[in-house]
């Protein structure tokens, strides 16, 4: 019983349809969970009424599994696994999700990704590779893939859309060139990387290579890019802003907030902010 109300209330989408929590006589087209996002592991669960994907596979397969659980999402309904880059917060527990799911969920990576992927002991599922930049039709996904600015080999950002609904995808970036905004234009939902505070950085623990390589063009976006760009360019179709895969170390909750609040004034915009914890579960979005 207990269990019943609980996939009422989170937007259930188990027999298909999904019904918005405050007012369940609506459907939502797409369903989101960031189910975590930070340097300890990335991994977001993206549902429609037909197709259940995740974006990543970041954290553990039981830690992965469990989350998808609370938000009443049955694992084994998964129907593929799209990877943004090779960076272990992004793989880590890809080849036990994989196995646990019959090694029948195809993995869809870039020709620079897939070769990089490590099954270990597991049987490699299908992997489905495309070019960096390349759009696709994933049953009722329209997916487009876009290069990203970051130190790994061929990392991609994502939009999926779904009747109209435009999901956007874009952490793990040392700053947002002009295509990679032009790919946010039209975002009902931006998932977008708020790592670091610059000041913080640079008084902060890590040695200095690795300050030099989270700073650089090729590294990951500060507090500070994210607000110019929510000042000057971000969306007005935007509903949902989630800023994410913040730095445990170089930011904070508060510190995200606010300064993307401020942003959010100037450009006389509000759409919804949440700011994911790290090696913590979001909300579910609803669109
Ligand atoms: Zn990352
Ligand atoms: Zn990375």
């Amino acid at each position: 019983m207990r269990w019943h109300r609980m996939l009422r209330s989170r937007g259930r989408s188990g027999r298909g349809l999904i019904y918005h929590e405050r007012d369940p006589g609506r459907l939502a087209i797409v369903k989101a969970c960031v189910l975590a996002s930070s340097s300890a592991g990335n991994s977001i669960f993206l549902a429609t009424e037909k197709t259940r994907v995740l974006v990543d596979a970041g954290i553990n397969r039981k830690e992965t599994f469990a989350r998808l659980a609370a938000i009443g999402e049955d694992p084994g309904r998964l129907d593929a696994i799209f990877i943004t880059h090779e960076h272990t917060d992004h793989i880590s527990g890809l080849p036990v999700i994989s196995r646990a799911l019959g090694g029948r969920v195809p993995v869809f990576a870039t020709h620079g990704t897939a070769p990089l992927l490590d099954w270990g002991n597991s049987p490699a599922p299908p992997v489905e590779t495309f070019q960096a930049g390349a759009a696709f039709d994933f049953r009722d996904l329209r997916v487009q893939s876009f290069t990203l600015p970051h130190d790994a080999t061929d990392p991609v950002g994502y939009t999926f859309t779904a009747q109209g609904i435009k999901i956007a995808i874009a952490t793990d970036l040392g700053y947002l060139p002009e295509s990679v905004k032009y790919h946010l234009r039209g975002a009902h939902f931006l998932l977008l990387e708020s790592n670091h505070h610059p000041e913080l950085l640079k008084v902060g623990p890590y040695p200095w290579h690795l300050k030099q390589r989270i700073l650089s063009r090729n590294g990951h976006l500060s507090n500070d890019a994210a607000c110019e760009y929510i000042a000057s360019e971000l969306p007005g179709e935007t509903q949902w802003l989630v800023l994410g895969h913040l730095s445990e170390q170089n930011n904070t909750i508060w510190e995200a907030e606010l300064s993307a609040r401020q942003a959010l004034r100037r450009r006389g915009l509000e759409p919804r902010l949440v700011v994911v914890e790290p090696r913590r579960q979001s909300e579910v979005f609803l669109l």
